[in-house]
Formats: structure tokens, sequence, C-alpha cells
């Protein structure tokens, strides 16, 4: 069975983690969020691409869901000694390792598809991990600025999120790049060639969507021979973790299982979707999901261990099975 799964860091991570040991077998292609990633002290840092990495490598710190295990921060401590910016933003010193073999490559003059690779050669994932695009797209909120003109100014993702904690509201959300990129090598392919595509549940704005925005990446979606599902990060109104309702605000879609659903689309009607999965506590919003024209089941969400992770992604394929087009 080919799988082909688009994934953002945590949520997608997790959900990738229980689709291996579900389906040991199953050739997974992971389509990877590369819009949160940004260059500090002049290394070139993937988020969402490491922590695939590391959770399926094997190296990842489990509480915190991202960055490596037994982290240490001697760099960040002499970079602050330096007073150098932002300090914000944590690099713990094993995980620096990471940013400098893969700056290194790129400067080189290597895409990152083929650096995501040779990384890939020591953590051995067990799926295949390809960026969305070897171009940069960068996502940038617009919030107030009393001191900017024109009241508002836009930050880079993780400025907003690690350093704002996402509090003020977000005006709008740009991929900036988007448009000029193309997708990755193989990512097409994966999404055409699969018998599965799986949407986890990662944020559908700042992960799934940035991938999404990268010309060529949706319509292959929706042109994919393979049904599509799709996991809510929404539970009983609210984000599992971290802040989606604050980015879902900004574009209009309410913080909810269906909502979500709605906003991708059913496949019947041009969108994204031919099944989505709903936490049994949303089990009153199968309804409204079914008349979108989606498939749609009631089923645990929460991915609090491997177990809890197989077994949902055991119900993604099992919905999917059933969808056969
Ligand atoms: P990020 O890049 O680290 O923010 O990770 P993703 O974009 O892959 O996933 C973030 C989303 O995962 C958040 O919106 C969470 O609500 C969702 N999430 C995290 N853990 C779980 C879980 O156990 N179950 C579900 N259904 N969603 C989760
Ligand atoms: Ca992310």
């Amino acid at each position: 069975m080919r799988i082909a799964v688009l994934a953002g860091g945590v949520g997608g991570a997790r959900f990738l983690r229980g689709l291996r040991e579900a389906f040991p077998a199953a050739e997974v292609s992971v389509i990877g969020n590369t819009a949160d990633d940004i260059t500090l002290y002049g290394l070139r840092v993937c988020p969402d691409l490491d922590t695939v990495m590391y959770t399926l490598g094997g190296g990842v710190h489990e509480d915190q869901g991202w960055g490596r295990a037994d982290e240490t921060f001697a760099v960040q401590e002499e970079l602050a000694a330096y007073a150098v910016q932002p300090q914000w933003f944590r690099l713990g010193d094993r995980d620096i390792a990471t940013h400098v073999v893969r700056t290194q490559m790129l400067d080189a003059g290597y895409p990152l598809s083929a650096v995501t690779e040779a990384l890939c050669a020591r953590w051995k994932p067990g799926v295949r991990l390809l960026p969305m695009s070897d171009e940069r797209v960068e996502t940038h909120v617009v919030v107030d600025d009393p001191d900017a003109e024109g009241g508002r100014r836009a930050v880079h993702f993780q400025e907003y999120w690690v350093r704002m904690h996402a509090q003020p509201s977000a005006y709008a959300i740009v991929a900036v790049g988007a448009e000029q990129s193309r997708p990755a090598p193989g990512v097409v392919e994966a999404l055409t060639s699969a018998d599965v595509v799986l949407l986890p549940p990662s944020n559908p704005v700042v992960s799934i969507g940035t991938i999404l925005a990268v010309p060529g990446i949706a319509a292959a979606l929706r042109e994919a021979a393979a049904p599509v599902v799709g996991v809510s990060p929404i539970v009983a109104g609210a984000p599992v973790r971290g802040y989606a309702d604050k980015v879902l605000a900004a574009i209009g879609v309410e913080s909810s299982a269906a909502a979500v659903a709605v906003h991708y689309g059913a496949r019947e009607h041009g969108g994204l979707l031919d099944g989505w999965l709903v936490d049994t506590r949303d089990d009153a919003q199968v309804a409204a999901v079914r008349d979108a024209g989606i498939t749609c089941r009631a089923v645990p969400l929460l991915m609090t261990d491997v177990a809890t992770a197989a077994a949902l992604a055991r119900d993604a394929v099992d919905l999917a099975s059933g969808l056969r087009r």
C-alpha cells in the first residue's frame, strides 16, 4: 500500500508514528511543511521537517513533541552572553548540529529535498520525507503595531507563534513566495501514485494550508485516484495543542471539527476531502460534515501515545478503504 501524507510538525509527526506502527509494510511519502522555516544566527532551521524526522527517528523530546531529547543549551547561552538576537527562539546544542549540516549543504548548492534526504540517512524515519518545495516559502502574519505605518505590520510566523504566543489577533496569514514556488521533486508523483492520501491533524492554515498554497499540490490532491481522508486537529471546539484557533479566525473559519472539514471542502464539489474523522466528543457534528458531501465518522482522536496514534491511523485508512474511487 502506498500512502501519501501532508504533514506539519507535532500533530503530523505523532500521527505518522502511529501510521508506521499500524502499517509497517506501507510505503509512506510525507510532504512536509517548510513555510515555518527560518534562518537564525546564519543557520537554516526547518522546524516541521525536523519534528517529523526526530519523532520517527527516535530522537524527539517526547513531552515537548519537538526538539531533541536530552538537549542542552550551551551555545544559546553563549550567544545570549554576546547579546545576539533573537533570544526568543531557543536552539539546543544537539539540534544545532542538524542546522549546521543543513546550512552547509544548502550553501554548497544542494536543494532542500536532497539535504533532507541526507539528514534522514542518519535518522531513518521509515518514510520518504519530502519538503513541499525546494523554493523558499515563508508564512507571515499581519498584526497590530501602533508604531508602524498604517498601524499594522507583518511578522515571521515564528515571531507570532513563539515570541507572541499567537496572542495578538492575526488579520492575515500570507505564505510569502508560495505563488512562485514549485512542488519539490517527487511530491506530485507521491500524491498521484498513492493508494490512500491522508491529512493528519496538522494545522489547517499554517501547516496544511501552506503546503496546499504551493501551485500544483492542491490540484494533484483533487485529481489523485486515491481517496483523501483527513483527521480533525480541533476537538470539542478547541485545538488539542497550540493556537490553531487564532489562525483559523484569521481566515474566517470557526474552530470546530465540522467547520475545518467544510473549509477543506468535499472532493465531489471541487474540494479536497472524501472522508473526515472527528472526535467521539464531536459526534453531533458528523451530520454537518456529511451534509457537505464528506463521509464522516467519530472516533477517538487523542494521540496520547504510539498505540492511540496507531489506532487513529487505522481508523483513517479504514475509512479510506471504504471510499475507493
Ligand atoms: P506544529 O507544526 O507543531 O504546530 O504541528 P502540526 O501542524 O502538525 O499540528 C498542530 C495541530 O495538531 C494542532 O492544531 C493540534 O490541535 C493538533 N494536535 C496535536 N495533538 C493532537 C492529537 O493528539 N489529536 C488531534 N486530533 N490533534 C492533535
Ligand atoms: Ca509548524
